[in-house]
């Protein structure tokens, strides 16, 4: 037999990255085993409209621990986001114009009322367990905004305003989401603003290569995993390529929706792989848009499925000209090489804007990711991923789709990464001591 690891890590998202780097700190062999040719995941700077972008997560804040931590440690800092200029909404079928102020002053107390009772839900965020929310697990985001019972203009503008990080109403369900908002004290604002205003200076590729700086791992790039097998006192970790790779204990962190094409031995339970079959449900995307000159800010908002561009935002300027942000809630709608679409998509907003490039990266078409940033489905957030984050004999689960905090996020996959480091890492001090 030829080298045994103490710990494979599997998939070098930010979850991979800092599981691997803990415990090769801590002195343990660690292999980490990622299918792409480059690290990161669904974090992915690159060359992009003229410029290096972040193609996938990027926004982060210095209320998040885990991002916080790290960032310090690596004395890295925050890029400010831009000036908050005007902003049009579409709703009733027609476009509206004003300040942030103006239109906060109608989605504010619906979203207000949408996520109410969001603390007495989630009263401990760090434990979403703690009261019991089956009733709460069956509403879809769109139960909970028809219950709200208000005008279609009222709709669409608090569709609006969620369409950064809802883009399927009916898929996604409340209670990840009022999770979300109970994490920062029931503001839904203060929520949003972790989720999408400060990026990270140098971007997430400055910060990754930091982590891994510290980390001793064996790294094995362009590795994808076929086959994980359970067999009691090891795990052999076989590889497209045919290697086997064996090891103590294994922390699985790949996106929800690739867990499936891996073969796991023995089988986990029922409430795990039927989370891992339903998949997460969001298939959005993240375009940018370089349009000519420095023009005034902005910010677009427009319920997800009603529109091609939802949510999207003046993000810098560069170069003499503006970027724009703009999540997109179907992947399916955006043509990556569509410049004039997605000008004549914007030009309903503000008429004469010359769309000059476009950068979008399909995460529902990358076999790697299968699908954008975790929304759990109704039903998921307090049974199925509960379920994967206990360990299954010497196989743990981490990533941000299974994180129990800040699921969706750089954040989730830092803390849930960091949380297995710890739960293996325990469980392999105590068999040294047994020995
Ligand atoms: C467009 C977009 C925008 C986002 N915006 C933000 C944001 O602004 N802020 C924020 O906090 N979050 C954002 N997110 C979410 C955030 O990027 C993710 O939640 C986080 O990066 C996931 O990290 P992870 O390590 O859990 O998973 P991943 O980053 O997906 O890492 C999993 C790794 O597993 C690898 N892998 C897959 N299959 C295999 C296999 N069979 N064998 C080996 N390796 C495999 C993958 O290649 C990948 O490297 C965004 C996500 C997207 C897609």
């Amino acid at each position: 037999m030829g080298e045994v690891f103490d710990v494979a890590v599997i998939g070098a998202g930010m979850a991979g990255i800092i599981a691997a780097r803990d415990l090769s700190e801590k002195g343990y062999k660690v292999v980490l085993l990622e299918a792409r040719g480059r690290l990161g995941g669904r974090t992915y700077m690159d060359h992009a409209c003229g410029g290096i972008l972040e193609l996938g997560g990027g926004y982060v804040h210095w209320t998040q621990p885990h991002v916080w931590s790290e960032l310090q440690r690596h004395g890295i800092s925050l890029d400010p986001p831009m000036e908050e200029g005007k902003n049009y909404w579409l709703a009733d079928g027609a476009v509206h114009t004003g300040s942030s102020d103006k239109f906060y002053a109608t989605a504010m107390p619906l979203l207000e009322r949408l996520f109410s009772d969001s603390r007495a839900r989630f009263p401990m965020p760090f434990i979403p367990t703690a009261i019991d929310n089956t009733e709460i697990e069956k509403e879809s985001i769109e139960d909970r905004i028809n219950s709200l019972n208000i005008s279609s203009y009222e709709r669409d503008v608090l569709e609006g305003a969620l369409s950064g990080v809802v883009h399927s109403y009916k898929d996604h369900g409340i209670a990840q989401l009022l999770h979300a908002v109970a994490t920062y004290f029931g503001n839904f604002a203060a929520f949003f603003e972790t989720a999408g205003t400060w990026s990270i200076q140098g971007g997430t590729k400055g910060l990754i290569h930091a982590i891994m700086a510290e980390s001793t791992a064996k790294l094995l790039l362009s590795t994808p995993v076929t086959s994980i097998t359970d067999e009691g006192s090891r795990v052999i970790v076989g590889t497209q390529d045919g290697q086997q790779i064996h090891a103590r204990k294994t922390i699985v962190a790949l996106p929800l929706n690739t867990i499936g094409d891996v073969q796991i031995t023995p089988m986990l339970p029922v409430m795990a792989r039927s989370m891992i079959a339903e998949m997460n449900p969001t298939m959005a995307g993240k375009l940018w848009i370089r349009v000519r000159g420095e023009i005034e800010p902005f910010s677009i908002y427009a319920p997800a499925g009603k529109y091609p561009l939802n949510a999207a935002r003046t993000e810098k300027y560069f170069d003499g000209d503006t970027l724009v942000l703009c999540m997109c809630s179907d992947d399916a709608s955006i043509r990556g090489q569509d410049r004039l679409g997605v000008q004549a998509a914007l030009r309903k907003f503000i008429p004469n804007i010359e769309v000059v490039d476009i950068a979008y990266h399909s995460w529902v078409g990358d076999e790697y990711s299968k699908g954008g940033w975790m929304m759990n489905r109704p039903g998921f957030f307090t049974t199925g991923a509960v379920e994967l984050r206990r360990p299954h004999g010497n196989i743990h689960f981490a990533g941000s789709d299974v994180s129990a905090s800040e699921p969706g996020s750089i954040e989730g996959a830092l803390s849930s990464g960091a949380q297995a480091a710890r739960d293996v890492s325990i469980k392999l001090t105590k068999q040294k001591l047994q020995s």
